[in-house]
């Protein structure tokens, strides 16, 4: 952390805030500049520290900002954790983030057994690993589909048994976490619950993996830090998703695709990253481009969204998937794949 004094600022001024560090038992390093004089403070600094400098200093006479040098997360972060996070999941114990790309399908919401086994075996003959539904769902309206509540949970329970898929579904209260994460193999923490503090520390408790959303106006320190709850509850088993955030625009897409996000979670963060390109777009016919964009930019896997019969669909009818273009795409990115791989070879 760097306090950096206004022009001028006088030498009383410069002692208080030196007294004030020093009131933390922190040795503050007295760098004076050209024009300006700062103060530099040891980045191994705790974050209740880090938090009373921030409050209490930047609101000092004569202190002109106060900078971060090093990342408010720590568990999140690259810089002190340079091997990059492998999850584990489900029966077959598949690999989130170990340079293989994964894809995670299903329904918006389960409907009825026939519904979701029906999604399943076309995520099965796809080859994905993983299979969606939402049991729970957080919906705008009150007056919409809410889901098939414990009955949807049971029927991915069935369902993930007999076809063998890992499943993932949302917990939106952390008094579900438990009811939720007997049912499924990952907790997906959907985005308007991104910072839902006691449902992060619920989750992190349970040690299953955690799926996380970005918040629709989320920044990325945000979406890290909501991270980070998770993690410190020592549970490593953190999964991001970028699924689109606040759209300029509504006109055309639901959300504003951020993947930029990807590179940039990349480098910051050493957890594995997945694009949601069904949410990110809300319209079918783009979710295709972007899920290969999503690929070529780094990212660790993607969700989509795909239902037996698309215009029948209870919820997000109008960005599922139907089975012909959902297997369309899977082999665009697995074409795709290889021809990445040969090419870096
Ligand atoms: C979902 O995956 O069905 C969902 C509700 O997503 P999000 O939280 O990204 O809106
Ligand atoms: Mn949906």
């Amino acid at each position: 952390m760097i306090i950096v004094m206004q022009f001028g600022a006088p030498t009383e001024a410069v002692d208080a805030v030196c007294r004030v560090i020093r009131s933390r038992g922190i040795d503050p390093l007295v760098m004076p500049g050209e024009d300006r004089l700062a103060i530099g403070i040891p980045a191994s600094l705790s974050i209740e520290d880090r938090e009373f400098l921030e409050s209490v200093v930047g609101s000092m006479p004569e202190v002109s900002k106060v900078t971060q040098t090093s990342s408010p997360y720590k568990l999140a972060s690259i810089e002190f954790h340079r091997d990059r996070t492998v999850v584990e999941a489900g029966p077959n114990k598949i690999q989130i983030g170990d340079g293989g790309f994964t894809v995670m399908a299903g329904p918006c919401s389960v409907e009825s057994y026939e519904q979701f086994k029906s999604a399943a075996a076309i995520v099965k003959g796809s080859g994905a690993q993983v299979l969606r539904g939402g049991a729970f769902k957080p919906r705008t309206s009150p007056y919409s589909f809410q889901g098939l509540q414990l009955e949807g949970l049971k029927i991915i329970k069935q369902v993930g048994e007999e076809t063998g898929l890992a499943t993932i579904s949302e917990v939106m209260s952390a008094d579900m976490v438990d009811t939720v994460g007997q049912h499924v193999d990952i907790l997906q923490i959907g985005a308007r619950s991104m910072q839902n503090f006691p449902l992060l520390i619920e989750a992190g408790k349970s040690q299953l993996p955690v799926f996380l959303k970005r918040g629709p106006s989320a920044t990325i320190d945000e979406f890290l830090l909501a991270a980070e709850y998770v993690l410190s509850q020592g549970n490593p088993r953190v999964i991001l998703c970028e699924r689109g955030v606040m759209p300029l625009d509504k006109t055309y897409t639901r959300n504003t695709l951020d993947l930029s996000a990807v590179p940039v979670l990349k480098a910051h963060t050493h957890l594995p990253v997945i694009v949601d390109p069904s949410h990110g777009t809300g319209v079918a016919r783009y979710v295709a481009p972007m899920a290969l964009a999503a690929l070529v930019c780094g990212a660790d896997g993607v969700m989509v969204e795909m239902h037996p019969d698309p215009m029948s669909a209870l919820s997000d009818g109008s960005q599922a998937l139907t089975p012909d273009k959902y297997s369309e795409l899977t082999n665009r990115l697995a074409g795709l794949s290889r021809y990445m791989s040969e090419t870096q070879a």
